[in-house]
């Protein structure tokens, strides 16, 4: 129920989306987990408290460090709350990751057809096809940017969505009927469910509209509409105490 993702400081990546998920904590969850990417792309996900979470991260942390990372707390709508159905969820090579609030009201169509294809699902998540569809479309030939709107593009229902893929340094956020907000720091750029996941980091704000898609990386952030159109985005200072 809360997604908090991070653009910025290799080192610092792991202990913002744990700060992030714990500022997000009083919307309820029933799992939490991370993904940091960069060249390569590390997950950890459990069941559970946070608590849970940073046990399973003792001592891995340095693994853990990258230019990119996200992180989920779940509210279980498909599937029962256990380490496989917690997010992120992952393509089967594991390139891509993917985390997300909301329901796809069509994935059992999606799965039927990646199914069909020969894809092995691991979870019985409705957010699972997102994924894979991005891996499909990433092998189809095409950029990341343009996988995930490739992605986006055939998915119905409700999302909020953080998608990193393996050898990039950029991160790509869309909203459709599910709250997302960016936030513009020193240095480093924040997607968040809400804005007191990264508050104590920036109080500089921008609200995205529903269907806009923001891609997050070294160089800054832009955000563009359905289309593929660069909008132009107030930033907000936010005044009120977290
Ligand atoms: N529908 C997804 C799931 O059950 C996301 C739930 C959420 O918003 O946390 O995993």
């Amino acid at each position: 129920c809360g997604i908090i993702g991070y653009v910025g400081d290799d080192d610092e990546t792991l202990s913002v989306l744990l700060d992030g998920l714990s500022n997000l904590e009083y919307r309820g969850y029933d799992s939490a987990g991370v993904a940091v990417g960069g060249d390569g792309l590390r997950v950890e996900k459990r069941a559970g408290q946070l608590d849970a979470l940073e046990t399973a991260l003792d001592g891995d942390g340095g693994a853990f460090a990258g230019p990119v990372g996200i992180a989920h707390t779940r509210w279980s709508t498909h599937g029962p709350p256990t380490d496989a159905n917690a997010h992120p969820h992952t393509d089967a090579s594991g390139r891509v990751a993917v985390v997300h609030n909301g329901i796809i009201e069509n994935y059992r169509d999606l799965r039927d057809e990646l199914e069909a294809d020969g894809v092995t699902f691991a979870s019985e998540t409705d957010t699972e096809v997102v994924p894979h569809l991005v891996a499909q479309e990433l092998r189809r030939g095409r950029d990341p940017e343009a996988a995930v709107r490739a992605t986006t593009d055939r998915l119905e229902g409700s999302y909020a969505l953080a998608v990193v893929v393996a050898g990039t340094d950029a991160l790509f956020a869309v909203r459709h009927d599910s709250p997302l907000v960016l936030g513009v720091g020193d240095g480093e750029c924040f997607v968040a469910s809400d804005v007191p996941a990264f508050l104590e980091r920036t109080r500089d704000v921008v609200y995205l509209d529903d269907d806009e898609f923001v891609r997050l990386d070294a160089e800054g952030w832009t955000v563009t509409d359905a289309e593929g159109s660069v909008v132009d985005k107030d930033v907000r200072t936010v005044e009120w105490e977290a």
